[in-house]
């Protein structure tokens, strides 16, 4: 039977992430009992630390599990201020940050309190997917700036400056990234902000969700640190999924102009509400509580990222870049197209790769073609050292055939 059912034009061409596809593809295989190792998934394997359950707990026990303030408690908002003035240098009054279901939850409200239609977003890819669907359903306009692995995956001025038109509303920055995990230094930053100067129409937000999972010496700043002008143009948006190994408990959180900030407040009101009460008093405990621990993931996450970007860059056809943070790598698959697999098939994109890799290897990986610059494949290396010292192995031995 046929369905009557037409969607609205704002959703017509998105279907789900290409992500969850191929997340869901590689389940049903290991339930068909093939040995399949999942790289595509985007959290932390590590639990949410003790702490932070037994504030939660505790709520439950005081009772606290009725609506809060619309965009978070003033405890939640006071530990939000507290965040961002003892981590980043930046000062929000209480009416200048606001907190929801998720870092995406955030840029939802954003775009959609932001965006009136044809409005243009300036999008540097290769980028975390949501961007563009976002901003597509909130009847903007996504332009990508392609920011190609030579350049380390980052925006230069010049592409920044020859994006931008009367009509954009937004450049969307974000640091250390998905898929790439390429993060800009203060070196980096900076002559993006003096664009911006130039261009007083255009504002700022900021994705700041892997500040915490960084690798080296290197050090994060957010960009309205370097230049507090831009304050009245500037969304910095955060949450606790990423550091604190928190992505089910949902709650993300943003410091911005509070006219903004009130625009953001209506739109969560008509659709999510407040955030789930329990699960702000487990992020006040993370904000709050202690932040040594995290050294020790950072310590183990680097491990990891060394152990795939060696095992990698030892297969010939494979190429890739030692990122600076998040625990995603992004190499190129260039030197594979064209080769031909045992049973005859062509590998013409990333796509074919992708897909060969799962047939042949049982390994999960996510095609560049998703993130929006190919050739490449994305790889998630939150899990066990034990499980990627595999994957490499049989991604090799995969290779090798071809
Ligand atoms: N930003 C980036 C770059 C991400 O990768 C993610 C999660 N995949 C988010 C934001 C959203 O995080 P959450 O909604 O869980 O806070």
């Amino acid at each position: 039977m046929t369905s009557i059912f037409q969607p609205a034009g704002r959703i017509a061409d998105l279907g789900v992430s290409e992500i969850l596809a191929i997340t869901a593809r590689a389940g049903a295989l290991k339930r068909e009992g093939r040995p399949v190792i999942i790289l595509g998934t985007g959290e932390p394997d590590f639990d949410t630390p003790n702490h932070i359950k037994d504030a939660a707990i505790a709520a439950i026990r005081r009772g606290e599990t009725k609506y809060t303030n619309l965009d978070g408690s003033p405890e939640m908002k006071r530990a939000i201020r507290d965040k961002f003035a003892r981590e980043n240098g930046l000062s929000f009054a209480q009416a200048e940050v606001t907190a929801g279901a998720g870092a995406k939850q955030m840029l939802y409200n954003a775009m959609m309190a932001s965006l009136n239609d044809g409005d243009e977003v300036i999008i540097p890819t290769p980028c975390w997917t949501s961007y563009f669907d976002i901003v597509q359903i909130a009847g903007g306009v996504p332009v990508a700036v392609p920011c190609p692995g030579e350049a380390g995956f980052r925006l230069s001025a010049e592409a920044l400056e020859a994006a931008i038109t009367p009509r954009t509303k937004w450049l969307l920055l974000n640091s250390p990234s998905n898929p790439t995990g390429a993060a800009y230094a203060e070196e980096h930053y900076r002559p993006l902000l003096e664009v911006l100067r130039r261009h007083p129409h255009v504002w700022l937000m900021v994705d700041d969700m892997y500040e915490h999972i960084i690798y080296d010496d290197f050090r994060f700043v957010t960009p309205l640190a370097l230049d507090p002008s831009l304050k009245d143009r500037c969304l910095t948006i955060n949450g606790v999924s990423k550091a604190y190994a928190m992505t089910g408990w949902r709650l993300g959180y943003a410091g911005g102009p509070a006219e903004l900030i009130a625009g953001m407040a209506v739109v969560q009101s008509q659709s999510t509400s407040c955030p789930c009460s329990v699960t702000q008093a487990a992020s006040i405990a993370a904000l709050d509580g202690p932040q040594e621990f995290l050294k020790d993931r950072r310590a183990s996450f680097a491990r990891r990222r060394d152990l795939v970007v060696d095992a990698l860059n030892r297969i010939d056809g494979i190429t890739c870049r030692r990122p600076e943070g998040a625990f995603y790598t992004y190499a190129s698959c260039e030197g594979m197209l064209g080769r031909v697999s045992p049973d005859g098939t062509v590998l013409r994109n990333d796509r074919d790769f992708c897909a060969w890799l799962l047939e042949a290897a049982n390994v999960a990986v996510v095609p560049g073609s998703a993130f929006g610059l190919s050739p490449y494949f994305r790889i998630s290396y939150a899990t066990s050292e034990a499980e990627l010292t595999e994957a490499m192995s049989r991604i090799a031995t995969a290779c090798a055939q071809l």
